[in-house]
């Protein structure tokens, strides 16, 4: 039987081999957690592609749909013993799917999305139209008329968003202090420089505390983790390339603070070799900062931490986040139950799935309100934007944190 994927792309007949059906991955799924299906499990929807390899499916609306309410989490990763690659199975998979078009249910909203979150100047004048939207009190007389009740979409994006910083320039060199360990490049993300540039600028002096010279390029475009994610890997390529480029070949590290970027950035030798070398030289901030010293004073607080699917379960980064954290005098770090199950952020997942998306936030801020804790340290802007508006709307009184936030908060109660 012919196969239903084409080309060289095509997702690897051996790679979905690799599921021995144990079915050990499903408690881990969110997907099925909520939705109690077998093809919304990851052995299901490998079982999906297995059968479209061998021709025994098409890539019919059915077949999209099980492949479209995936996250793209990769706990499946984590949890399987047989070490099936899920997510370079899903993105293959998507880009097939992309072969017959965007998914029906959300083309003109993916379209919108992908025209802006991957721009930041785009998306920094729709955010400074935001401001004024919601200063002049349109938005307040938007929630009391009720009229988002009728756009599912609109009320998830107006729910994701609060105050809106102004977003400053950065230099495009911070120089090294004490020691000089090395050069990073500091990867400045799309929404993370909008919406959380005090995260920028604290990774930029932490580094440079820890002895490293920071150069910020002014040009960086996106990473291209969103078109990768929707099987776009024509242009996911096209900005890997151009990203790369924008960045000296001589840095030690190229450091992102988003763990989405991260993610994508560490695998662009997948599927363009020739960027094997720049994917190899990048870090999650946290992990350089792992390895270093950072004069660090009392912070007497209760914190909490969700682990950012892509960088526990896409970057395997899990424990040194904790361990910086725990560094700190005076702060108690609780533990999160299912601190590694998704948000429901998962890129714009939430805006364009809201019903799930809204499920899995509930459980997220359930268990949040259960550590008693007051901050939520979290490594993705898109879970902090997610999870500190289910917080908003639920009333639960905690406010979200990157972990780079607290360790200069910490720098600063060393030297005040
Ligand atoms: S990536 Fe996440 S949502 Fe998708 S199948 Fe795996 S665990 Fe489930
Ligand atoms: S844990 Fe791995 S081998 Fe087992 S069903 Fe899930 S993907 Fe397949």
């Amino acid at each position: 039987m012919t196969s239903a994927f084409r080309g060289p792309d095509a997702p690897d007949v051996e790679e979905i081999r690799k599921c021995v059906h144990c079915g050990i991955c499903l408690p881990t799924c969110p997907t099925y957690r909520v939705l109690g299906e077998e093809m919304d499990s990851p052995r299901g929807r490998i079982y999906l592609m297995r059968a479209a390899a061998e021709g025994r499916v098409e890539l019919s609306e059915t077949f999209r749909r099980h492949l479209d309410l995936c996250l793209g989490c990769r706990a499946c990763e984590t949890a399987c013993p047989s070490g099936v690659r899920f997510g370079s199975l899903l993105e293959a998979t998507r880009a097939q799917l992309r072969r017959h078009g965007p998914p029906p249910k959300h083309r003109l909203l993916e379209a919108f999305a992908f025209s802006l979150f991957p721009e930041p100047a785009r998306l920094g004048a729709a955010l400074a139209a935001f401001r004024l939207y919601r200063a002049s009190g349109l938005r307040a007389l938007v929630r009391a008329i009720g009229v988002l009740r009728l756009a599912p979409t609109l009320a998830a994006m107006d729910a994701l968003l609060d105050e809106v910083p102004r977003a400053g320039p950065l230099p495009e060199l911070v120089p090294a202090r004490g020691r000089v360990r090395g050069r990073a490049g500091l990867l400045t993300g799309c929404v993370q420089r909008q919406l959380y540039p005090q995260v920028n600028r604290d990774t930029a002096r932490l580094l440079a505390i820890a002895g490293y010279e920071v150069v910020i390029p002014t040009g960086q475009g996106c990473c291209g983790a969103l078109e990768l994610h929707a099987g776009l890997v024509d242009a996911y390529s096209a900005r890997a390339r151009t990203l790369a480029a924008s960045f000296p070949s001589d840095l030690d590290f190229v450091v992102t603070n988003a763990a989405g970027c991260g993610s994508a950035m560490k695998e662009y030798g997948n599927r363009l070799p020739e960027l094997a070398p720049f994917a190899g030289r990048v870090r999650d901030v946290i992990e350089v900062l792992a390895g270093a010293e950072l004069p660090l004073g009392r912070l007497d607080l209760t914190v909490t931490y969700h682990d950012a699917c892509h960088l526990a379960h896409g970057q395997r980064v899990r424990q040194e986040p904790r361990e910086l954290l725990r560094r700190i005098p005076g702060l108690k770090l609780v533990e999160l139950g299912d601190s590694d199950l998704c948000c429901g952020s998962a890129g714009v997942y939430n805006l364009l799935e809201p019903g799930i998306a809204d499920e899995l936030l509930e459980l997220k801020i359930a268990r949040i309100a259960e550590t008693g804790a007051r901050l939520v340290a979290a490594a993705n802007p898109g879970c902090l934007l997610q999870i500190a508006s289910g917080c908003r709307q639920r009333g639960l009184d905690v406010t979200l944190v990157h972990p780079v936030e607290l360790l200069a908060r910490a720098v600063d109660a060393h030297t005040s």
